[in-house]
């Protein structure tokens, strides 16, 4: 008997010396997305209602959020429960939040998940290793690791080819953050399983429908915009998001163009304007059954090539502003019939995507 009261207590978790910071969700349109990480392709782990008390544990540096409805910023709030929100939807008491540790411990459901994790070490032989928020060195800067960091790898994404000190790889390692290191200046044993696999057991990003269709921009919804009356040549959708946000491909087929589009004079690797004409860097794909598909926008020439074979979600590029666009954001753009492709046979992608098992609107 008294050898159980003794187990119990010892299971009781020590009193923090430092209480947790009380604040409340204010998201009166939808209900906020709680996260594994700090950024919104990371798994999504519930969502909480407009008014919801949140206890915020620490902060950490993340995915810049604009649109919140209490600031603008790049810190998300980790709860007591190892879950992520962005700090851009919480009111909280003016007491500044404490930075989050080093050694952030992985959101509790990626551990019921039972990932195994694969250790390594930054091996750059001297200047920091950048972790970003996405697989590009494009994608926003999170942190700089030092030479000799220890890291704990969740998982690998495919991003852009970087020849580093210690192989050639278009591999991105993630971070239980969240964030992205190339493994090519990482020093490890085992390789770490494929983030899809990893983000299977919390329900992530979803593998392809029966169809073999997938958002392009998991997490981001298009705005209804195609051909309307105020915008007769609007032959796509556009999916508002963040500079850096992976891009993948809609359904498997073949790279069939990566072009920059943009009028004489500009370039599709600066931030563009509604002022100028085109749809910046660009891919198309063909699938099968003549569809074709268009991503428009991206921040710098896509991660694909020509000519390449693409599987439904693969990475193909990230999100940006080039060309004809004041914010980033995907353009992206349907068509039947193809090839070619043009204003007589695009289609709009909003019904086209929900009939085929993988709704973006
Ligand atoms: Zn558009």
């Amino acid at each position: 008997m008294s050898v159980a009261v003794v187990v119990l207590a010892t299971l009781t978790p020590a009193v923090d010396a430092h209480a947790a910071e009380s604040a409340t969700v204010v998201s009166p349109k939808r209900p906020l997305n709680v996260r594994a990480g700090s950024a919104v392709w990371t798994a999504q782990l519930r969502t909480l209602p407009h008014g919801a008390s949140v206890a915020i544990d620490c902060q950490v540096k993340g995915q810049l959020i604009s649109e919140g409805s209490v600031r603008v910023t790049d810190r998300w709030d980790r709860l007591t429960d190892g879950s992520y929100v962005s700090d851009a939807w919480i009111r909280r008491p003016g007491t500044p939040v404490p930075a989050c540790g080093p050694a952030a411990p992985v959101a509790p459901a990626a551990v019921a998940a039972a990932v195994t994790t694969t250790t390594g070490s930054v091996a750059t032989g001297g200047t920091p290793l950048k972790a970003r928020t996405a697989p590009s060195h494009g994608a926003p800067l999170v942190a700089a690791l030092p030479n000799g960091t220890a890291l704990t790898l969740v998982c690998q994404e495919r991003g852009e080819s970087i020849a580093g000190s210690q192989r050639v790889t278009s591999m991105w390692d993630r971070l239980p953050e969240g964030t992205y290191v190339s493994d090519a200046y990482v020093r490890r044993g085992a390789t770490p399983p494929p983030c899809a696999a990893a983000n299977q057991p919390v329900a992530a990003p979803a593998a392809p429908a029966a169809g073999g269709w997938t958002s392009p921009l998991p997490g981001f919804r298009a705005r209804p915009g195609f051909r309307t009356s105020n915008n007769p040549n609007h032959i796509g959708v556009d999916l508002m998001s963040f500079t850096g946000t992976p891009i993948h491909a809609a359904s498997a087929g073949t790279v069939v163009e990566v072009v920059c589009n943009i009028e004489a004079g500009h370039s599709c690797d600066q931030t563009g304007s509604p002022s100028v004409g085109g749809c910046g860097w660009y891919v198309k794909l063909q699938h099968e059954g003549g569809i074709s598909t268009l991503y428009c926008h991206m921040v710098r020439r896509a991660v694909v090539q020509p000519g390449q074979k693409v599987k439904a979600g693969q990475v193909i590029g990230y999100v940006g502003s080039s060309g004809n666009s004041s914010a980033p954001h995907l353009h992206y753009e349907v068509h039947i019939n193809a090839p070619p492709t043009g204003p007589q046979n695009a289609i709009d992608p909003i019904p086209f995507m929900r009939t085929h098992g993988a709704p973006i609107g």
